[in-house]
């Protein structure tokens, strides 16, 4: 009988393994991860769950029965050691188990500070795993001072969570401004005005020189030469891909695991999916890190490994929570050189649109689910309407759609 392993248990693997019942394998399954929650969905651990809005039970992506009910061997707690690739076996200390194909959905790791400016300080934290977050939980107390280091998705939204909670929110981006990385800075103006009138202190072109405390971190010096003191940090500043097992088992790199359009690896037996990977995308290898993605892919990928021939084409799109304003984004910005705006005055409401010349390449819209709806339609069907159309707050989009 054969037999299918998949080591990384989050969104991918957990996607991946359903997607082969599914799809009526019938041949062994395990799932392996090095954590020991259920697979679990990570993008209410800055926002709802952080806020204490959202049970423990609605995290986990499937019920743990599912994983028993569907036969396959869920092994949690298990940090895979190597890929013994010509032997076809995964290594865990002194255990092999044989494969007979490998699906590597390896996610990210977390960018962390290090020791030498007291990135091990206690009371410094990392928002990846549910574990970081029930650890950091009982620091959101209201007054307390939290220092965010890093204004990406992942520091503002555990800003906005700090603020609501009551507490003093300092949060520090060394780029010129934030979001810098991945939108234009007519987003960053939005985010900006909106975590200001909650009263965060946003210091942007202001890095962190270095925590301070002993033993437990109660201050920072910044680069500007500020200090403050704070009652914890928070460490938003990105990740890697999970490469660390493809790289040892001697698969091609690129910027995360290469893949092909399919989702195999350098090695035939081997496929991989999710944050870990690198694809073809128009003319260019790309890398995503959101949930659609890993659900797409491994899904692709799972009925690649039972045989079909399916090509991954990504429709990427990605969302964030921040107080009441729901941000949801369509397409990739990458290549950007204008953007217009469709916004009423100052409303809450507004969507950025970015153009390469006269093309549309993506779509950030702040509570405007319509303007997301539509545009990220029009990006799927690679039409690119006339920007004044798009700036006239007017004119009804929806006939752009025929
Ligand atoms: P993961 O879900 O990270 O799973 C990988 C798993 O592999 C991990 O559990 C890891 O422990 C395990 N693993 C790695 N190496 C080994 C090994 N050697 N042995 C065993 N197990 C191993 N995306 C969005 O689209 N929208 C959002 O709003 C959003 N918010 C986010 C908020 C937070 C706080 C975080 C952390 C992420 C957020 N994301 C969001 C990103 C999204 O969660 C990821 O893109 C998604 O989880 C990727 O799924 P994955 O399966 O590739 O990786």
């Amino acid at each position: 009988m054969s037999h299918i392993v998949v080591i990384g248990a989050g969104q991918a693997g957990s996607s991946l393994v359903a997607k082969l019942r599914n799809s009526g394998f019938d041949g062994e399954v395990t799932l392996i991860g090095a954590e020991s929650a259920p697979p679990y969905q990570r993008p209410p651990l800055s926002k709802a769950y952080l806020l204490g809005d959202m049970e423990l039970e609605r995290l986990y992506l499937r019920p743990e029965s599912f994983y028993s009910d569907n036969n396959i061997t869920l092994r949690l707690g298990t940090h895979v050691d190597a890929i013994d690739t010509n032997a076809r076996e995964v290594v865990i200390g002194d255990e092999r188990i044989a494969y007979d194909q490998l699906a590597l959905t390896t996610g990210s790791v977390p960018r962390l500070l290090p020791a030498s400016i007291g990135g091990t300080l206690q009371g410094v934290y990392a928002v990846r795993t549910l574990d970081d977050v029930d650890q950091m939980a009982p620091e959101f107390a209201g007054g307390r001072h939290v220092l965010i280091i890093g204004g990406g998705y992942i520091g503002l939204e555990a800003a906005a969570v700090a603020a609501k909670k009551g507490l003093n929110v300092t949060l520090v981006e060394m780029a010129d401004r934030i979001l810098q990385r991945v939108a234009a800075p007519e987003t960053s103006d939005y985010f900006r005005a909106l975590h200001q009138s909650h009263g965060v202190d946003i210091k942007e072109g202001v890095g962190l020189d270095r925590l301070t405390g002993d033993g437990r971190v109660t201050g920072a010096i910044l680069s500007d030469g500020t200090k403050i003191q704070i009652d914890f940090a928070i460490v938003g500043v990105g990740i890697t891909p999970g490469i660390a097992l493809a790289e040892a088992a001697g698969l091609d790199i690129d910027n995360g695991i290469k893949t092909d359009t399919h989702g195999r690896t350098s090695d035939p037996a081997i496929w991989a999916a999710g944050d870990c990977t690198s694809f073809p995308y128009r003319n260019a290898r790309i890398r995503l890190e959101s949930v659609p993605n890993a659900i797409d892919q491994a899904e692709i990928v799972a009925r690649n490994m039972m045989g079909d021939d399916i090509e991954y084409v990504a429709k990427p799109w990605f969302w964030s929570d921040q107080y009441d304003v729901k941000l949801q984004i369509a397409g990739l910005n990458t290549g950007y050189n204008n953007v217009v705006t469709r916004r009423d005055g100052d409303a809450a409401s507004a969507s950025f649109w970015y153009y390469q010349d006269d093309m549309l390449l993506a779509v950030d819209a702040m509570n405007d689910p319509r303007g997301y709806m539509i545009g990220k339609r029009l990006i799927e069907a690679g039409k690119s309407p006339d920007k004044s159309i798009i700036a006239d707050t007017d004119a009804d989009l929806k006939p752009l759609l025929k």
